[in-house]
């Protein structure tokens, strides 16, 4: 980067230290800094009409001075304040209500803008609450020339504090964009911005802050947006191809194992299970590791898909790690998968952190001598001391449970295994592309045939004794329930219900019944005691916050209550939903809520609409937007201050595709390209990627 744009701002005309104070509160430091701080929104003020020419009941934009200003009260409880102002040909009011403040805001004289819808009243034009802005103070007659930015133009708009007026600001950037723009060098190789119709750099920053047109500001977003995500997709194209530079195992694919696995397989695949099949086998013969993640909703089969890719790696002499989040999942697995393998000669283990000590020394050791194909556990396959022969293949099941360190320690235990990661939350593609963009993905978007649709059924509050006659009938037919809370305590602030003040509730309500209390509370010992007790149906109502387990199979919990239902994420519904459904008789997910908004509603019935998680991800994805559909902070989704993944997936789409281009050679660049872009990743990512022995 150009040295002079490393500038700090204190050595700008106009800045003096309390400006510096207030611009380093908004991340602004240096020239850099402040030529990206972009508008939040532009307005069209080229077209400032004579007060005299607005049309009533269109959306118009005017200038003049305050002429007069008064606050009536009409009642004791409402007033409205009136600010007129004159140009040359008219007067027109911008009226606000129930604002007194407002008349403090502006002084007599002050020459403002008004933009807002014109209404006749009482033969006068009026506006109601217009956007507005003082272009010039009727008090202190400065004589300054800011109108060119000001006014007569498409004008900027930008994310401020208090302290600091959109005119006051607008003038730094001017300054700056006038004296620094020069500095600014293209870096994008003319390849991609002729293939992708870009505009070049200086041009996008200029027009990002004082677009000349609309249509030059839609250019210069694109351009910054295109930017955005290119870096990104840049760092993970290089990421993927230093994994995919190490050699892999080439695995055997047509053994006597995984012949016997599929003559013995009590069903056919489903279409989505076969083509991922072949997706994975294409990994495992490439010659370079699997770096793989395969989502698919509950229940969609991607167990078996793991064991068939545990299967070959058998067939080729490698052992196969899995590791899933809870001591109960690893149970299930263990024993799902030896039945799997019922009569095939592959040799599966378990592992678990409260293994004998006797015992786990006998796994160990035939961990080591290669005794064992398949093991099975949690966190307690990467103890320093369980060691493999030749592992070659890793499972991690239920993965955003684990952070990367943890999968890195797993795979560390062999040379370059292949490795397959797998989840039932349903990330849409435009997230996945930001947050495993170097990673592959296989998608299981269908399930088993047979299953019976969970009927989803949305109540509102007061129709709770209905439910409670439902679940009677049901517990009498030897069904087991849960019933799901937003919160474990009962709150001050917010008037919920909480799981421990329901759990006492159905506890008296259902008296001949076990009802039990599960929440993130607790121990997690504790938790998987009662997970493990339910199961055993010895519990019969499981009265719960979210923490309920994913993948846990309880074929006769086949209802679940979820209150307040409007307090949790699409997504979270869904997971929960996925308890259900597991067994033979219909499910049902009541879902009981009142949501305040028409929004709110049509949130729920979406859920009564579809059980396709994707479709589900989508809908929630776009209503709470990327941060909060990931939960937190820790999966890594990257920030961005223009691009939003949602809006602009198109252009996300040809980001990756030009940044995959360049990596994998199919564009051409020289030398100086090449270093031009890679000093810009290293600038922006050089901590969230190992990227520094670029060559
Ligand atoms: P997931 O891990 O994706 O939630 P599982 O692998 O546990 O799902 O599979 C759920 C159930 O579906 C299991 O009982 C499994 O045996 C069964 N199953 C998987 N694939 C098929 C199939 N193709 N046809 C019928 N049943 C299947
Ligand atoms: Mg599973």
């Amino acid at each position: 980067m150009n040295i002079n744009l490393n500038k700090e701002i204190q050595y700008l005309k106009g800045v003096g230290p309390n400006r510096v104070k207030l611009l380093n509160k908004l991340g602004i430091f240096s020239v850099y800094d402040l030529i990206y701080y972009f508008p939040r929104d532009w307005v069209d003020r080229s077209n400032i009409k004579p007060i005299n020419k607005v049309k009533i009941g269109e959306k118009e934009t005017v200038k003049g001075k305050v002429i007069s200003k008064e606050t009536r009260k009409i009642r004791y409880n409402f007033s409205i304040t009136n600010i007129l102002i004159r140009d040359e040909k008219g007067y027109i009011s911008g009226v606000w209500y129930n604002q007194p403040y407002m008349e403090k805001i502006f002084k007599m004289g002050d020459e403002v803008i008004f933009h807002g819808k014109v209404e006749l009243y009482r033969g006068n034009f009026q506006m109601n609450t217009p956007e507005y802005e003082i272009i010039k103070s009727g008090e202190k007659q400065i004589e300054d020339n800011d109108d060119i930015i000001n006014v007569n133009r498409i004008v900027p708009i930008y994310p401020l504090t208090e302290n600091i007026t959109q005119k006051q600001f607008r003038k730094i950037i001017k300054f700056t964009i006038d004296n620094y723009l020069k500095y600014i060098e293209e870096y994008m190789p003319d390849v991609i911005l002729k293939k992708y119709s870009l505009v070049d750099f200086k041009n996008a920053i200029y027009n990002i802050h004082y677009p000349e047109s609309f249509e030059l500001l839609q250019k210069a977003q694109e351009r910054l947006k295109f930017d955005e995500f290119f870096f990104l997709q840049l760092a993970y194209a290089i990421n993927k191809n230093k994994i995919k530079d190490k050699k892999g195992e080439i695995f055997n694919t047509t053994g006597i194992y995984i012949k016997q696995f599929m003559e013995s397989l009590p069903f056919e695949f489903t279409n989505a299970q076969k083509r991922v099949i072949e997706e994975i086998k294409n990994d495992l013969i490439s010659g370079k590791p699997m770096n793989r993640l395969l989502q698919g909703d509950v229940g969609s089969g991607k167990t078996i898909v793991a064991i068939y890719a545990a299967v070959l790696a058998k067939d080729s002499n490698k052992q196969t790690a899995i590791m899933v989040p809870t001591e109960i999942l690893a149970v299930q697995h263990f024993n799902n998968i030896k039945n799997y393998l019922k009569g095939i000669d592959v040799n599966v283990e378990l592992l678990l952190g409260g293994t004998q000590k006797r015992l786990r020394e006998k796994i160990l050791a035939n961990l080591k001598e290669g005794n064992i194909d398949i093991i099975i556990g949690t966190h307690s396959l990467i103890q320093e001391d369980v060691k493999f022969k030749n592992l070659g293949l890793v499972i991690i099941d239920e993965q955003h449970r684990f952070g990367v360190l943890q999968r890195a320690e797993l795979i560390k235990k062999g040379e370059n295994p292949h490795c397959l990661i797998m989840t039932a939350t349903p990330i849409p593609r435009t997230l996945s592309l930001t947050v495993y963009g170097d990673t592959d993905v296989s998608i299981i978007d269908e399930l088993p045939p047979g299953r019976k649709p969970i009927k989803t059924i949305l109540f509102s509050d007061d129709k709770i004794f209905e439910i409670y006659s439902f679940i009677e009938q049901k517990l009498k037919e030897n069904i087991q329930v849960y019933a799901v809370y937003p919160l474990v305590e009962e709150s001050e602030k917010i008037d919920l219900k909480s799981a421990i003040k329901m759990h006492k509730e159905w506890s008296e309500r259902f008296k001949g019944y076990n009802v039990a209390l599960i929440h993130g509370q607790m121990l997690k010992q504790e938790r998987e005691q009662i997970m493990q007790e339910f199961k055993q149906k010895k519990i019969h109502i499981l009265v719960a916050t979210t923490v309920i387990e994913v993948g846990i199979d309880v074929p006769d919990a086949s209802v679940i209550v979820i209150e307040h239902a409007e307090r949790f994420g699409l997504s979270q519904l869904h997971q929960l939903r996925g308890r259900v459904g597991r067994g033979k008789t219909q499910s049902y997910c009541i879902l009981v809520g009142d949501p305040k908004t028409e929004d709110g509603f049509k949130r729920l019935e979406i859920m009564v609409r579809t059980q396709n998680g994707f479709e589900i991800a989508e809908e929630d994805l776009s209503i709470r937007g990327p941060g909060e559909f990931m939960g937190t902070k820790q999966h890594g989704l990257p920030e961005f201050k223009i691009a939003n993944i949602i809006r602009d997936r198109k252009i996300l789409e040809l980001s990756k595709e030009a940044a995959f281009s360049i990596v994998e050679k199919k564009c051409d660049l020289n030398h100086i390209q090449k270093i031009k872009l890679y000093d810009i990743i290293k600038m922006k990512y050089k901590d969230k990627f190992n990227l520094l022995n670029i060559s």
